[in-house]
């Protein structure tokens, strides 16, 4: 195969809660990786394309300034990535080709679990913890209250009982880890599933074969697993 021809590039998450999915996907559509080692981009061998692993975080960015085709990325983080360059005034366009099976879970308000929830107008003027400001800000405006936010990367669950904060806004599942933190969650402000998204601008022709061969893959993996 010679080097020059084009290779369609798709980001995943290196380590975390979608990185297994993702691989699983890529591997049943027939895709040959070998992601055992530690380099950046992992050259499919079987077909013209390479897999960037790196943070979910920076997965949105690439797509958007075109350094990747495609990406596999929680709505969340994607949500999250196009509302922060809108208000920086940065690319934020992509196109969400493929809602995915995988990755489910909720933006959610929590509070300590003695808090006086009285509906939403009950939280104005709290603090929140969270990774998620924007998406924060937006359900705060949407519902015409006003709240403050701290921002935290990791441990976020922890930060009323340290005084950080009143409340955190935070990704959910099973609703385990608040409870084991002593909190109740209040109000759903966003849901959340992997998609698979792509770059605006028109692909390649050479790429876009390759993504016409792999789209129906995908499709035909998700829908065996319904
Ligand atoms: P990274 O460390 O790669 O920048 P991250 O901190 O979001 O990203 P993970 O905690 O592995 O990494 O979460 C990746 C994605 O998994 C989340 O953005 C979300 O879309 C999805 N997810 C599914 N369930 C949960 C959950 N219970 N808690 C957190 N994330 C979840």
């Amino acid at each position: 195969m010679s080097t020059s021809e084009p290779r369609l590039r798709i980001a995943m998450q290196k380590s975390g809660r979608l990185s297994e999915d993702t691989q699983k996907l890529l591997k049943r559509c027939g895709l040959k990786l070998n992601l055992s080692d530690r380099r950046l981009l992992a050259h499919v061998s079987n077909m013209p394309i390479d897999v960037m692993r790196v943070r979910s975080s920076d997965i949105p960015g690439l797509v958007m300034d075109g350094v990747c085709d495609l990406g596999i990325v929680g709505d969340n983080t994607l949500e999250e990535a196009a509302l922060e360059r809108e208000l920086m005034e940065q690319k934020f366009a992509y196109i969400k080709t493929t809602a995915l099976n995988f990755g489910g879970c909720r933006l959610s308000l929590a509070m300590p679990e003695e808090f006086d929830y009285q509906g939403i107008k009950s939280l104005d003027g709290l603090r929140f913890a969270t990774t998620y400001p924007q998406l924060l800000n937006r359900f705060a405006r949407n519902n015409g209250i006003n709240v403050d936010f701290c921002l935290l990367k990791g441990s976020v669950e922890v930060a009323p009982r340290v005084g950080l904060s009143d409340g955190i806004c935070d990704l959910v599942s099973t609703g385990a880890t608040l409870e084991a933190n002593g909190l109740k969650e209040v109000a759903v402000i966003f849901k959340s599933t992997a998609s698979l998204i792509q770059n605006p601008a028109v692909l390649a022709p050479a790429k876009q074969k390759i993504l016409d061969t792999l789209l129906p893959r995908i499709q035909g993996v998700m829908k065996a697993k319904e």
